[in-house]
This record gives structure tokens, C-alpha cells and sequence, in this order.
């Protein structure tokens, strides 16, 4: 007889330790799958993390230990280097199908964050988490006094970019759309914020440094040019990792997936937690929240199913 756990929590970023945490203290038969070989999730490509309650300063893979020893303590069940494929349900019982095997569950908390959309630019990957940022609240801080280059499409580039000039000395925002019409209120706000530069129509194909970003190298009028910068910065769009759970969720335009107050979906018993989630903010403590409130509603409604 196939074994069936009360329930599955797909990917061990912060919300999913902190379902796993919160399953295992309500006495829950539970699994956590995780497609990487580390646990963590994004935590392992921030550099420091100032802004998680009890560590004024940590390493984003140092948080990531703390959360991996804590699992241990907990004696919580963990798959690591397991990619989940998809999900179904059937009959009450959802079929989740990964690299591996299958697994069967009575609930599901889906944690599987998003991804960075990313744009391919020689030098993107190598800075990532040394200079090459996606995400400005986390990391505008350590760039105070600093020159940075933002680099992406759309209002939220300009909105990025304008939180920027609260910390870095310079902010050049090289905008990548052929065409935009502004908002009055954002029109207003760039012709008022004096250390931000925009630069249209340039293509830049170089992000430069030794250990860490020291300058960009663009194109722009058919003149190469280089440009001294301590940061960049890219918003180019999120993918949320929305595939196994596609068809059983409701999702806003962008993919991310549209819950109640519990977390739960459009499919009973099958909870959106963290990043991946429609929600105003996307940090380690929202996605920490997520977690605990998914894992306690779980419990709640698996036990009144039980004694209906
Ligand atoms: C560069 C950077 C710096 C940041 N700095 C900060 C900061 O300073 N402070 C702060 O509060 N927040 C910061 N954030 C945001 C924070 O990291 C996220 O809000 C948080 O990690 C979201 O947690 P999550 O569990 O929802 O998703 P994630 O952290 O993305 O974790 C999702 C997990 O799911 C796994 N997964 C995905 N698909 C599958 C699958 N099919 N099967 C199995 N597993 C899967 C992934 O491998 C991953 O481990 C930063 C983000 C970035 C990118």
C-alpha cells in the first residue's frame, strides 16, 4: 500500500523550512522536497541580510544553515536534489510526481519561489550576489555613497531605480524599452531626483570587474563606452516557478498564484506560500509568515475532515 502523508511541502526556501517547522511541531506525517542539493532557496545568493529579526547582520548562506540545523533538531523529513514535475489530485489525494518518485499527500504547501528573469548580459552570473543585484530593498543599504547602474524595462525599473537614489551617490538607469509613457506622479518624481540619469537606446553587453563589479561596457549612438559602477542592479521581470501547480491554481497575469488569508488556492488542501504568492512584499519574514500560517491551516483543516 502506497503511503500517503498528511503533507507535502515542495521547495525548502524560507517559507517552506518554516511550514516544515510549524508541520512537525502540530505532530503532522509530513515531507519537504527540495530541488537543489542545499537548502535555502534565494538566501543563498544574498550576500548580507540586515533585516531579519534576531541577526542584525548574516550572511544569506549562513541564514540558510540556521534554518538547515533547526530541520535537524526538528527531526524534520527532507528530500534534497528532488524536483517536483507536477501535481494532480485525485479522488482527495494529491499525486505528486518528482525527478524521482511519487509521492502521495492529503495537502500540499507550495513554496517554490521565482525565478529572475534574467538578461543574458556577459558577466550576469558571474557578479551575482558581487555587485549584481535583483532586488533592491535587500541590498540597496550596503550601496550608500555609491555609484550603481540599473539596468531593466518598465515602471518597476523606475521605481527600483528611484529607491536606489536614497542610498547610492549616482543611480544611471538604462532603460530598455523602445517606447514608454510615464505616470504623471513618476514623470514628476524623476525631474525632482537630481543624482538619477537615464540613459535610452544603449545596449549593454559587458558587466566588468575582478572580484567584485567595477564598471559596465555599452553601446549607445554606435560608440562604445565604459562606465565606472560599484553596483548594478536588474529588473527585467519575475518568472514565478508555477508549472507542477499550473492547472490547479488561479494565478494574477504576471503567474503569481492568488490565495486566501490561509494560503490556501483555488484547489482545497493546496496552499501557495513565500515569493511565489500574489502579496505586497517579498521578503524572509513575509515568506516566513506564509509558511506558519499554511502549515497551521493544514492542520486545522485535516483535522476537521477528520472528525466530520
Ligand atoms: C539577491 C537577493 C537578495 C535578497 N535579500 C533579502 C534581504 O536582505 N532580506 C529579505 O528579507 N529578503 C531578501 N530577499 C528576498 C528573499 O530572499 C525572498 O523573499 C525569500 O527567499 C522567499 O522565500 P521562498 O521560500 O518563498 O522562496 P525561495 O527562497 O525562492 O525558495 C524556493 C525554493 O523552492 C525550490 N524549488 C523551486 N522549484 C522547485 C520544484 N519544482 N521542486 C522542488 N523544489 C523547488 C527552490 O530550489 C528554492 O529552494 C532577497 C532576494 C534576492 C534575490
Amino acid at each position: 500500500m502506497q503511503k500517503i502523508y498528511d503533507v507535502i511541502i515542495v521547495g525548502a526556501g524560507p517559507a517552506g523550512v518554516t511550514a516544515g517547522i510549524y508541520a512537525k511541531r502540530a505532530n503532522l506525517d509530513l515531507l519537504l522536497l527540495e530541488k537543489q542539493y542545499v537548502i535555502g532557496g534565494l538566501l543563498n545568493f544574498t550576500s548580507e541580510i540586515e533585516n531579519y529579526p534576531g541577526f542584525s547582520k548574516i550572511e544569506g548562506f549562513k541564514l540558510s544553515q540556521k534554518f538547515e540545523e533547526h530541520l535537524k533538531a526538528l527531526d524534520v523529513p527532507l528530500k534534497v536534489g528532488v524536483e517536483v514535475i507536477k501535481i494532480v489530485k485525485d479522488n482527495n489525494i494529491f499525486k505528486v510526481n518528482t525527478s524521482q518518485e511519487t509521492y502521495f499527500s492529503k495537502s500540499v504547501i507550495y513554496g517554490a519561489g521565482w525565478s529572475f528573469v534574467k538578461l543574458g548580459i556577459d558577466g550576469e552570473d558571474k557578479f551575482l550576489g558581487r555587485g549584481v543585484s535583483y532586488c533592491a530593498v535587500c541590498d540597496a543599504p550596503f550601496y550608500k555613497g555609491k555609484i550603481v547602474a540599473v539596468i531593466g524595462r518598465g515602471e518597476i525599473a523606475i521605481e527600483e531605480a528611484l529607491y536606489l537614489t536614497r542610498f547610492a551617490s549616482k543611480v544611471y538607469l538604462f532603460l530598455l524599452n523602445k517606447k514608454m509613457k510615464l505616470p504623471p506622479h513618476l514623470e514628476k518624481e524623476l525631474e525632482n531626483t537630481k543624482n538619477l540619469e537615464i540613459i535610452l537606446g544603449a545596449n549593454v553587453e559587458k558587466i566588468d570587474g575582478k572580484l567584485f563589479v567595477e564598471k559596465l561596457i555599452y553601446t549607445k549612438d554606435k560608440e562604445k563606452k565604459e562606465l565606472k559602477v560599484d553596483g548594478v542592479f536588474i529588473f527585467a521581470g519575475l518568472k514565478p516557478n508555477i508549472e507542477p501547480v499550473k492547472e490547479l491554481v488561479e494565478t494574477t497575469k504576471a503567474g503569481f498564484i492568488i490565495t486566501d488569508e490561509n494560503m490556501q488556492t483555488k484547489t482545497p488542501l493546496l496552499f501557495a506560500v513565500g515569493d511565489i504568492r500574489q502579496k505586497v512584499l517579498r521578503q524572509i519574514v513575509t515568506a516566513c509568515s506564509d509558511g506558519a500560517i499554511a502549515a497551521q491551516a493544514a492542520y486545522k483543516f485535516l483535522r476537521q475532515i477528520k472528525s466530520s
